[in-house]
């Protein structure tokens, strides 16, 4: 049985609502001491092209975090596996994620972040799947809310493969 790689969202609209999310941002964040934080691995991208869109000054941190094996469902256990280089004391934070699934991994970084004392703390993400809800979190920034499919691409990957995907796709079994 092999794969079919079918998209969900093509290049060209994700690339319209990053402009648009990053232009939310340059407003909201302006004379602030804005910081974005990409949450590795899967943010990449996004941050990438996110931090392109913002007519700001801005200073781009990652962290690693380690909540998913090798398979597609969440272990709720969320490791740090790389941590800030600089302290966030009095910053403005903005959290950029690929995708918010259960909510576990956004919800164990805002209570390590707020331990830190930011001056102020928001969540910026691709994607939501609001049907795998377990917590609760905010997403203050949110590019698209896509139904319950595990999804690949534009930095997401299934065991580390798809990354590199210009569009947000869903891996099918084909019988050819
Ligand atoms: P949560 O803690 O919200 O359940 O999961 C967040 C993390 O799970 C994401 O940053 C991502 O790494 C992974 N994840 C959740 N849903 C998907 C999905 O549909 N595709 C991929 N590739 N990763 C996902």
């Amino acid at each position: 049985m092999s794969q079919r790689i079918v998209t969900l969202i093509s290049e060209e609209e994700i690339q319209k609502r990053v402009k648009e999310l990053g232009a939310q941002l340059t407003e909201a964040y302006r004379g602030k001491h804005l910081v974005l934080v990409g949450v590795l691995k899967g943010s990449f991208v996004f941050l990438a092209d996110l931090a392109r869109a913002i007519d700001l000054p801005c200073r781009i941190e990652f962290l690693g975090v380690r909540s998913y094996g090798e398979g597609t469902t969440s272990s709720g256990v969320v490791q740090i596996t790389q941590d800030l280089s600089r302290p966030i004391e009095g910053e403005d934070i903005v959290l950029v994620e690929d995708i918010v699934d259960t909510g576990l991994t956004i919800a164990h970084l805002l209570d390590l972040f707020r331990t830190r004392h930011p001056s102020s703390i928001k969540v910026c993400a691709l994607l939501h799947k609001p049907a795998r809800t377990r917590i609760q979190v905010p997403v203050d920034y949110l590019g698209f809310t896509i139904e319950d499919k595990f999804v690949v691409g534009y930095g997401l990957d299934w065991a580390e493969k798809y990354r590199n995907l210009p569009s947000i796709s869903v891996v099918e079994a084909s019988e050819s």
